[in-house]
């Protein structure tokens, strides 16, 4: 559907002049079944009489239920397809509405300011309609499988069908590649790849993830084996589960490991989420300690979105933080965001930690980063995960658009 004609709108807003232009808005780009009200309650009832909308536009600030209430009542009803935000409020405050709006599970197509531009919501409205109609063409199709029996996970760790992917990890300063990231995927015979998010936690939740975990290690010390023979001084990070933390004679088993392939341990990097620190803490601390003990480094993902305390992050040796994900991408239009990456670096290089900032996709995030003192970046700018295999081409185009990079900061700072 490349037109918009056939897409019913709800419009949700107080004012009259605001709702005639955006009907008429409407009007122009050819859209005719649109409906209005003037707040929340109304807009339920127009709702409730109507069924299902493509696209909710709604304002925010309105007398009697206002929009961020009929949001949340929005997403229970599931009558709205996707929901565009009009408001002329702060960005900080847009920003927490489109947090609310994924947290409540609806599809945000964009926030827009008032009077609606036509170009622009022309723009947000043709993205609901290709992704609807890729949607429908995906239904249409067979669909991958995204649930799996514990039997058939089983299986597949009989069969080894698990490999691990690298994402490089590359000093800001110099480009180099300072480590990978191992992450894990499932190649399924029929299905062909599969990602983690559809098999970790089904693992973790059925004492599966154990044997995954053994066989991640012996696969990255393998890999870690291939670098040390091509002369790389290259590292490996890993990803373990909290399950993994409560063994408390890990420690040994993994360091026995290394030793017979002749490997130091400070070459594995140990990822641990933050929130994983939270259930048995009293045996993760000693099972993190004694890791420390043994020489191998460790390193706190997913920072900010746990809960742990100043009081941990000191107790804990750790040699690396990674700031989520989900403050890194938009930092360099996001004040907010900035000043948490900004307090973040502070606190980890006031404790003796690298900084690595997760989820980088874009030069203008880079930069920023590179401003705030940040150590090292992974992330889709740098390179998608990939086979080893393709690790040393991978190397050669990077260290071009690396050398690009610098060119192009050396010619804004003369
Ligand atoms: P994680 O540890 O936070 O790993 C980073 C994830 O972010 C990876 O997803 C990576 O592909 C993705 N990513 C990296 N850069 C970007 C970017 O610029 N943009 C975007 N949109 N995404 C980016 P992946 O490979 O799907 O892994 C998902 C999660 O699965 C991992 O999150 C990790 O928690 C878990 N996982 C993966 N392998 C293992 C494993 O062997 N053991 C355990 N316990 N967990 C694993
Ligand atoms: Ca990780
Ligand atoms: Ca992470």
């Amino acid at each position: 559907m490349d037109s918009l004609e056939g897409l019913r709108i709800l419009v949700v807003e107080d004012n009259d002049f605001q709702r005639s232009v955006a009907h008429q808005v409407l009007q122009t780009l050819g859209v005719s079944d649109i409906h209005q009200a003037s707040d929340g309650l109304q807009a339920l009832k127009v709702l409730e009489e109507l069924g299902k909308v493509d696209v909710v536009i709604c304002d925010l600030d309105m007398p009697g239920m206002d929009g961020i209430q009929f949001l949340g009542e929005l997403a229970k009803s599931s009558l709205a397809g996707a929901v565009i935000v009009a408001s002329a409020m702060e960005e900080s405050l847009i920003r927490t509405v489109e947090d609310l709006v994924h947290e409540h599970g609806l599809t945000l197509l964009g926030t827009l300011s008032k009077p609606l531009a036509r170009k622009k919501l022309q723009a947000l409205l043709s993205q609901y309609s290709s992704e609807e109609s890729s949607e429908a063409l995906a239904t249409s199709s067979e669909k991958p499988k995204d649930t799996w029996s514990v039997k058939e996970l089983e299986e597949a760790l009989v069969k080894k069908q698990f490999i691990l992917y690298h994402q490089p990890k590359v000093s800001i300063a110099t480009g180099k590649l300072e480590a990978t990231e191992a992450l894990c995927r499932w190649l399924h015979p029929e299905q062909g790849l599969i990602m983690p998010d559809c098999f970790i936690p089904l693992m973790e939740s059925n004492g599966l993830i154990e044997v995954l975990t053994e066989q991640v290690i012996s696969m990255a010390l393998a890999d870690l084996g291939d670098f040390q023979a091509n002369g790389q001084k290259t590292k490996v990070g890993i990803n373990l589960s909290a399950s993994t933390l409560n063994d408390t004679s890990m420690p040994d088993r993994l360091f026995e490991q290394l030793s017979t392939h002749h490997l130091s341990p400070e070459l594995l990097m140990l990822e641990i989420t933050e929130s994983s620190l939270i259930d048995q803490p009293a045996k993760s601390l000693e099972t993190l300690a004694r890791l420390k003990m043994k020489g191998f480094m460790l390193s706190i993902d997913d920072f900010g979105t746990g809960y742990s305390s100043m009081k941990q992050l000191n107790r804990i040796p750790f040699s690396e933080l990674k700031i989520d994900r989900s403050f890194v991408d938009g930092a360099s239009e996001d004040r907010t965001r900035r000043a948490i990456i900004d307090a973040n670096i502070g606190l980890a290089h006031t404790l003796g930690m690298k900084v690595v900032a997760e989820g980088v996709e874009q030069v203008a995030d880079w930069n920023i980063l590179e401003e705030l003192g940040c150590d090292i970046v992974q992330g889709y700018f740098v390179a998608k995960p990939m086979p080893l295999s393709e690790l040393s081409d991978w190397q050669r185009e990077w260290q071009h658009k690396f050398s690009q990079l610098d060119d192009s900061q050396q010619s804004v700072g003369q």
